[in-house]
């Protein structure tokens, strides 16, 4: 497929809609393999130079999405590509308002008690199923814990939103534990939903 590299990091140019419907089949086919993905902007191309792990966690995701302009912009300049926006927000209300009822939604971050808020938002406004939750202020000798508790929840969507780099990391390392068919690593998008 049409990936670009920017910064020695993938890049897919991949409409919001595209990229909606690939998350669809990766969620609800019947063989459940992990996919992680990455809302790449210009934070993480920084904070990774530094940061083998999460260079990798990116070079191995299923999907690099552009967060925003800032990448739009450098893979304008850099590679001559159009690529278009898929920020993380807009691919967590998509899919929930794509899927409704019949996706099992892990919420996986925030400070304590943000991400229950973001849940209740998320059924209210979606419908959605809350497969689990979990705040984002843990330890990294509990990561396997936390990752287990995670891939018993039947979850179709885990929202990993633990800070730059931390939750690609995350998602990436545990992935066959956590189980779930799509992974995301997205910022600020548990504080968003709890308003
Ligand atoms: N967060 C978390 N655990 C941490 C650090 C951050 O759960 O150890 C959460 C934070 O509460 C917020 C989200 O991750 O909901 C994004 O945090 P921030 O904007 O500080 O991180 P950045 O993405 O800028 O690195």
């Amino acid at each position: 497929e049409d990936r670009l590299t920017l910064f020695d990091l993938p890049l897919d140019p991949v409409t919001l809609d595209h990229a909606l419907t690939r998350l669809g089949e990766w969620m609800f086919r019947a063989h459940r393999t992990p996919h992680t993905v990455v809302t790449l902007n210009p934070e993480f191309i920084v904070q990774s130079r530094t940061q083998p792990d999460f260079v990798r966690a990116m070079q191995e995701a299923d999907l690099v999405t552009a967060d925003g302009v800032g990448i739009v912009w450098a893979a304008r300049q850099l590679r001559g590509r159009e690529v278009p926006r898929a920020p993380g927000y807009d691919l967590v209300k998509g899919l929930m308002e794509r899927h409704g009822a019949e996706l099992r939604v892990f919420f996986l971050g925030a400070k304590p008690g943000v991400a229950e808020q973001a849940a209740q938002h998320a059924v209210r406004d979606y419908g959605v199923q809350v497969a689990g939750i979990h705040h984002g202020y843990f330890d990294q000798a509990e990561d396997q814990r936390v990752a287990e508790f995670v891939g018993a929840s039947g979850a179709h969507l885990v929202l990993t939103a633990m800070g730059a780099g931390r939750q690609e990391i995350f998602n990436h390392y545990w992935r066959q534990v956590l189980g779930a068919p799509v992974l995301i690593g997205c910022g600020g998008v548990i504080d968003v939903l709890a308003g």
